[in-house]
């Protein structure tokens, strides 16, 4: 069985300017020791103002922390205004990129589509998505969580090459658990993540399913993330409030202690 390493992703949201920016990456990056990093995968996912900060401070400093973007445009360059390209976040050194957050999805009507288009922009430059996946709370009431979720999936990876699939990172967020402080509960989490990767062997292969990073996000603290990834098909976090308190943050990437 391929061994997962946990992926903890800190999305700022629209929050923290360039300064501040260095003061919070600063003070997570002294905080998390060395033993840290090996054991888990720690991405910060700051505003695109803040990206250039983000990387003097990494480079500067050889910190093993990673960083990407909250969304990038499904196009490569031209008339796009107000919108940001793969290859800009690339040259920026971001390893990562979200794509179809629930609050994309929300105020800026993206749909499967451009989710697919995005996905594919992103590999084109090099950089991994993050696909955000779940269900609002009328469909969890409906019980219809498992269908939607994997139809959201199915559209976003459509015509997606194995290789570039094997890659995926994909963050089971249901949207009444984020920032919501009701996180869903471990068997929730599971139920969602376990049929994300089982879609993952029907759409392509038991390999490639093995080897993709399935993250739980909404509502997740310090005090409830351990449950969460104690689920068998949970790798790991896509953490919003919680990653813009230093404290907070570094007590879920050290979930085992
Ligand atoms: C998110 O923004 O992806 C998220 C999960 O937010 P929160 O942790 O605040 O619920």
């Amino acid at each position: 069985m391929t061994t997962r390493t946990p992926l903890m992703a800190g999305n700022w949201k629209m929050n923290l300017n360039h300064l501040e920016a260095i003061a919070h990456a600063q003070k997570l990056a002294f905080a998390l020791a060395d033993k840290d990093y090996e054991a888990v995968e720690v991405v910060l996912l700051p505003p695109f103002t803040d990206l250039r900060s983000v990387q003097t401070l990494v480079d500067g400093d050889k910190l093993k922390l990673r960083y990407g973007a909250q969304d990038l445009s499904s196009e490569d360059s031209g008339a796009r205004t107000g919108e940001i390209s793969g290859s800009m976040l690339a040259k920026l050194g971001c390893a990562y990129v979200v794509v179809g957050h629930s609050e994309r999805r929300q105020y800026h009507g993206e749909n499967e589509e451009t989710c697919n288009a995005k996905v594919r922009a992103a590999f084109r430059h090099g950089l991994v998505p993050i696909l955000c996946v779940g269900e609002g709370l009328d469909v969890r009431k409906a019980g219809e969580q498992v269908p939607h979720t994997l139809a959201q999936l199915d559209g976003a990876l459509r015509d997606l090459p194995v290789e570039q699939a094997a890659r995926l990172v994909i963050a089971y967020e249901p949207v009444w658990a984020i920032g919501t402080g009701e996180v869903a509960t471990p068997e929730n989490a599971q139920e969602v993540c376990g049929a994300i990767r089982a879609r993952l062997a029907e759409l392509y292969d038991s390999g490639v399913a093995e080897q993709v990073r399935i993250q739980y996000g909404g509502s997740v603290k310090g005090d409830n993330v351990a449950a969460i990834m104690a689920q068998p098909d949970v790798d790991g976090a896509l953490v919003g409030g919680a990653s813009l308190d230093a404290d907070e943050f570094v007590r879920i990437v050290r979930f085992r202690d």
